[in-house]
Protein backbone atom coordinates (compact mmCIF):
# COMPACT_ATOMS: atom_id res chain seq x y z
CA UNK A 1 0.00 0.00 0.00
CA UNK A 2 1.02 3.42 -0.89
CA UNK A 3 2.06 6.04 1.73
CA UNK A 4 -0.22 8.25 0.61
CA UNK A 5 -3.04 5.72 0.82
CA UNK A 6 -2.05 4.90 4.06
CA UNK A 7 -2.20 8.24 5.39
CA UNK A 8 -5.83 8.91 3.62
CA UNK A 9 -7.41 5.36 5.50
CA UNK A 10 -5.76 6.56 9.11
CA UNK A 11 -7.53 9.78 7.94
CA UNK A 12 -10.61 8.52 7.34
CA UNK A 13 -10.61 6.08 10.61
CA UNK A 14 -10.25 9.47 12.71
CA UNK A 15 -12.63 10.63 10.94
CA UNK A 16 -15.01 7.87 11.60
CA UNK A 17 -14.37 7.44 15.59
CA UNK A 18 -14.24 11.27 16.04
CA UNK A 19 -17.77 11.54 14.33
CA UNK A 20 -19.20 8.44 16.10
CA UNK A 21 -21.37 7.91 19.00
CA UNK A 22 -19.79 5.70 21.34
CA UNK A 23 -22.92 3.41 21.22
CA UNK A 24 -21.27 2.53 17.94
CA UNK A 25 -18.37 0.87 18.89
CA UNK A 26 -19.59 -2.40 19.41
CA UNK A 27 -17.73 -2.56 23.27
CA UNK A 28 -20.39 -4.79 24.43
CA UNK A 29 -21.52 -3.71 28.19
CA UNK A 30 -21.11 -7.27 29.29
CA UNK A 31 -17.47 -6.36 28.58
CA UNK A 32 -17.22 -4.13 30.75
CA UNK A 33 -16.96 -5.03 34.67
CA UNK A 34 -20.48 -3.96 36.36
CA UNK A 35 -19.75 -0.74 38.65
CA UNK A 36 -19.46 -1.72 42.32
CA UNK A 37 -22.20 -0.88 44.61
CA UNK A 38 -21.30 0.75 48.13
CA UNK A 39 -24.41 -0.63 50.09
CA UNK A 40 -26.59 1.27 52.23
CA UNK A 41 -25.58 1.83 56.10
CA UNK A 42 -28.41 0.06 56.85
CA UNK A 43 -27.49 -3.06 55.11
CA UNK A 44 -27.00 -6.41 56.65
CA UNK A 45 -23.98 -7.37 58.08
CA UNK A 46 -23.96 -10.40 55.51
CA UNK A 47 -24.23 -7.38 52.81
CA UNK A 48 -21.89 -5.99 53.98
CA UNK A 49 -19.29 -8.14 53.83
CA UNK A 50 -20.66 -9.88 50.89
CA UNK A 51 -19.86 -5.87 49.17
CA UNK A 52 -16.58 -6.40 50.33
CA UNK A 53 -16.05 -9.70 48.73
CA UNK A 54 -16.93 -8.17 45.42
CA UNK A 55 -14.37 -5.42 46.11
CA UNK A 56 -11.57 -7.76 47.41
CA UNK A 57 -12.09 -9.74 44.41
CA UNK A 58 -11.90 -7.37 41.89
CA UNK A 59 -8.64 -5.59 44.00
CA UNK A 60 -5.50 -5.37 41.98
CA UNK A 61 -4.09 -3.13 44.68
CA UNK A 62 -1.02 -4.74 45.22
CA UNK A 63 1.01 -7.40 42.99
CA UNK A 64 -0.31 -10.22 44.53
CA UNK A 65 -3.82 -9.24 42.77
CA UNK A 66 -2.09 -9.96 39.15
CA UNK A 67 -1.02 -13.62 40.10
CA UNK A 68 -4.08 -14.99 42.28
CA UNK A 69 -5.81 -17.70 40.55
CA UNK A 70 -8.71 -16.50 43.52
CA UNK A 71 -9.13 -13.89 45.92
CA UNK A 72 -9.54 -15.46 49.03
CA UNK A 73 -11.43 -13.05 51.31
CA UNK A 74 -12.83 -14.70 54.53
CA UNK A 75 -15.49 -17.55 55.58
CA UNK A 76 -18.06 -17.87 58.52
CA UNK A 77 -20.25 -15.67 60.17
CA UNK A 78 -21.12 -12.10 59.63
CA UNK A 79 -21.95 -12.09 63.61
CA UNK A 80 -18.65 -14.09 64.81
CA UNK A 81 -18.13 -13.49 68.37
CA UNK A 82 -14.29 -14.45 67.67
CA UNK A 83 -12.12 -13.44 64.17
CA UNK A 84 -9.40 -15.81 63.36
CA UNK A 85 -6.67 -14.51 61.28
CA UNK A 86 -4.21 -16.37 59.35
CA UNK A 87 -0.81 -15.52 56.63
CA UNK A 88 -2.79 -15.82 53.82
CA UNK A 89 -3.87 -18.02 51.03
CA UNK A 90 -1.35 -20.50 50.34
CA UNK A 91 -1.80 -23.66 47.18
CA UNK A 92 -5.04 -24.99 48.21
CA UNK A 93 -7.14 -22.03 49.18
CA UNK A 94 -5.71 -19.88 46.09
CA UNK A 95 -7.50 -22.97 44.19
CA UNK A 96 -10.56 -22.95 46.38
CA UNK A 97 -11.07 -19.39 47.00
CA UNK A 98 -11.71 -19.90 50.63
CA UNK A 99 -8.93 -20.02 53.81
CA UNK A 100 -7.94 -22.57 55.59
CA UNK A 101 -8.75 -25.49 53.05
CA UNK A 102 -5.65 -27.59 53.01
CA UNK A 103 -3.98 -29.88 56.09
CA UNK A 104 -3.88 -26.61 57.98
CA UNK A 105 -7.10 -26.03 57.70
CA UNK A 106 -8.54 -29.59 59.07
CA UNK A 107 -6.37 -28.90 61.69
CA UNK A 108 -8.12 -25.41 62.59
CA UNK A 109 -11.85 -27.54 62.20
CA UNK A 110 -10.49 -29.73 65.16
CA UNK A 111 -9.00 -26.99 67.33
CA UNK A 112 -12.49 -24.89 67.00
CA UNK A 113 -14.64 -27.95 67.56
CA UNK A 114 -12.76 -29.14 70.72
CA UNK A 115 -13.80 -25.85 72.25
CA UNK A 116 -17.10 -26.13 70.84
CA UNK A 117 -16.98 -23.91 67.76
CA UNK A 118 -16.53 -24.42 63.90
CA UNK A 119 -16.29 -22.71 60.59
CA UNK A 120 -19.42 -21.59 60.52
CA UNK A 121 -19.98 -19.61 63.91
CA UNK A 122 -16.59 -17.85 63.96
CA UNK A 123 -14.71 -15.71 60.86
CA UNK A 124 -11.62 -17.02 59.01
CA UNK A 125 -9.64 -14.34 57.38
CA UNK A 126 -6.14 -13.62 56.45
CA UNK A 127 -4.19 -10.48 56.78
CA UNK A 128 -3.74 -10.28 53.03
CA UNK A 129 -6.36 -11.82 50.25
CA UNK A 130 -4.04 -13.25 47.44
CA UNK A 131 -1.53 -16.00 47.57
CA UNK A 132 2.29 -14.98 48.19
CA UNK A 133 4.10 -16.95 45.94
CA UNK A 134 8.09 -17.40 45.38
CA UNK A 135 7.67 -18.02 42.10
CA UNK A 136 4.40 -16.38 40.37
CA UNK A 137 4.30 -17.82 37.44
CA UNK A 138 3.58 -21.10 38.60
CA UNK A 139 0.55 -20.84 40.89
CA UNK A 140 0.20 -25.02 40.12
CA UNK A 141 3.23 -25.67 42.18
CA UNK A 142 2.87 -26.80 45.62
CA UNK A 143 5.65 -25.66 47.76
CA UNK A 144 5.60 -22.14 46.33
CA UNK A 145 4.16 -20.09 49.08
CA UNK A 146 5.96 -17.23 50.95
CA UNK A 147 5.24 -14.74 53.64
CA UNK A 148 3.61 -11.82 52.80
CA UNK A 149 6.36 -8.72 52.24
CA UNK A 150 5.25 -5.35 54.14
CA UNK A 151 4.17 -3.40 50.92
CA UNK A 152 1.28 -6.60 50.39
CA UNK A 153 0.42 -6.35 54.17
CA UNK A 154 -0.43 -2.72 54.25
CA UNK A 155 -1.99 -2.39 50.87
CA UNK A 156 -3.95 -5.08 52.06
CA UNK A 157 -4.84 -3.93 55.20
CA UNK A 158 -8.00 -1.63 55.13
CA UNK A 159 -9.60 -4.58 53.81
CA UNK A 160 -9.05 -6.31 57.31
CA UNK A 161 -9.77 -3.32 58.83
CA UNK A 162 -13.12 -3.12 57.43
CA UNK A 163 -13.84 -6.75 58.09
CA UNK A 164 -13.36 -6.39 61.41
CA UNK A 165 -15.26 -3.12 61.56
CA UNK A 166 -18.50 -5.29 60.01
CA UNK A 167 -18.66 -8.36 62.52
CA UNK A 168 -17.48 -6.05 65.26
CA UNK A 169 -15.58 -9.45 66.81
CA UNK A 170 -15.26 -9.56 70.86
CA UNK A 171 -12.06 -11.43 70.32
CA UNK A 172 -9.78 -11.73 67.53
CA UNK A 173 -6.95 -14.89 67.71
CA UNK A 174 -3.89 -14.42 65.44
CA UNK A 175 -2.41 -17.73 63.77
CA UNK A 176 1.13 -17.52 63.34
CA UNK A 177 3.75 -15.06 63.91
CA UNK A 178 2.78 -13.32 60.35
CA UNK A 179 -0.22 -12.34 61.16
CA UNK A 180 0.66 -11.78 65.04
CA UNK A 181 3.39 -8.98 63.95
CA UNK A 182 0.79 -7.36 61.15
CA UNK A 183 -1.28 -6.29 64.26
CA UNK A 184 0.71 -6.45 67.17
CA UNK A 185 3.90 -4.73 65.61
CA UNK A 186 7.64 -6.01 63.72
CA UNK A 187 8.86 -6.25 67.15
CA UNK A 188 6.90 -9.03 68.89
CA UNK A 189 8.16 -12.64 68.79
CA UNK A 190 5.26 -15.19 68.79
CA UNK A 191 6.96 -17.64 70.87
CA UNK A 192 7.37 -14.81 73.77
CA UNK A 193 3.51 -13.57 73.31
CA UNK A 194 1.65 -16.66 72.17
CA UNK A 195 -0.61 -16.78 74.86
CA UNK A 196 -1.01 -13.29 75.94
CA UNK A 197 -3.70 -11.09 75.91
CA UNK A 198 -3.54 -8.01 73.86
CA UNK A 199 -5.17 -5.11 71.96
CA UNK A 200 -5.77 -4.76 68.40
CA UNK A 201 -7.56 -1.34 66.93
CA UNK A 202 -8.78 -1.44 63.78
CA UNK A 203 -8.25 2.18 61.67
CA UNK A 204 -11.53 3.85 62.47
CA UNK A 205 -12.59 1.35 64.88
CA UNK A 206 -12.81 0.27 68.37
CA UNK A 207 -10.15 -1.77 70.40
CA UNK A 208 -10.38 -5.97 70.07
CA UNK A 209 -9.03 -7.94 72.59
CA UNK A 210 -6.53 -10.18 70.63
CA UNK A 211 -5.15 -13.53 71.46
CA UNK A 212 -2.12 -14.98 69.74
CA UNK A 213 -1.45 -18.29 68.74
CA UNK A 214 0.17 -20.82 66.64
CA UNK A 215 -0.44 -21.55 63.34
CA UNK A 216 -2.06 -24.84 62.57
CA UNK A 217 0.90 -25.74 60.06
CA UNK A 218 3.45 -24.57 62.88
CA UNK A 219 1.60 -27.36 64.85
CA UNK A 220 1.96 -29.80 62.06
CA UNK A 221 5.64 -29.57 62.05
CA UNK A 222 6.05 -29.57 65.39
CA UNK A 223 3.06 -31.61 67.37
CA UNK A 224 5.07 -30.28 70.85
CA UNK A 225 3.53 -27.13 70.24
CA UNK A 226 -0.13 -28.56 70.00
CA UNK A 227 -0.38 -28.41 73.86
CA UNK A 228 0.50 -24.33 74.33
CA UNK A 229 -2.54 -24.02 71.58
CA UNK A 230 -4.87 -26.38 73.70
CA UNK A 231 -3.94 -24.14 76.75
CA UNK A 232 -4.99 -20.37 74.39
CA UNK A 233 -7.86 -22.77 73.08
CA UNK A 234 -9.08 -22.89 76.98
CA UNK A 235 -8.44 -19.57 77.53
CA UNK A 236 -10.25 -18.34 74.61
CA UNK A 237 -13.28 -20.21 75.73
CA UNK A 238 -13.43 -19.29 79.44
CA UNK A 239 -13.29 -15.97 77.61
CA UNK A 240 -16.32 -16.38 75.83
CA UNK A 241 -18.47 -18.28 78.58
CA UNK A 242 -21.62 -15.62 80.49
CA UNK A 243 -19.59 -13.85 83.23
S1 LIG B 1 -3.53 -9.04 48.48
FE1 LIG B 1 -5.10 -7.58 49.13
S2 LIG B 1 -4.36 -5.59 48.38
FE2 LIG B 1 -3.22 -7.18 47.25
S3 LIG B 1 -4.45 -7.48 45.39
FE3 LIG B 1 -5.12 -9.02 46.89
S4 LIG B 1 -6.90 -8.06 47.88
FE4 LIG B 1 -5.77 -6.43 46.84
Amino acid sequence: MEREELAQLTRELRRRVEQSHESEWGVAAAVLPAPIKAPSSGASKEAKLEALAVRIRACRQCSLGSTRLNAVPGVGSADARVMFIGEGPGFDEDHKGEPFVGKSGQLLDKILESIGLSRQTVYIANVVKCHPMKDPADPEARGNDRPPEPPELAACRPFLDEQIGVIAPEIIVTLGAVAAKALLGDGISITRIRGQWREYTPAGGAPVKLLPTFHPAALLRDPNLKKDVWTDMKNLKKELEPK
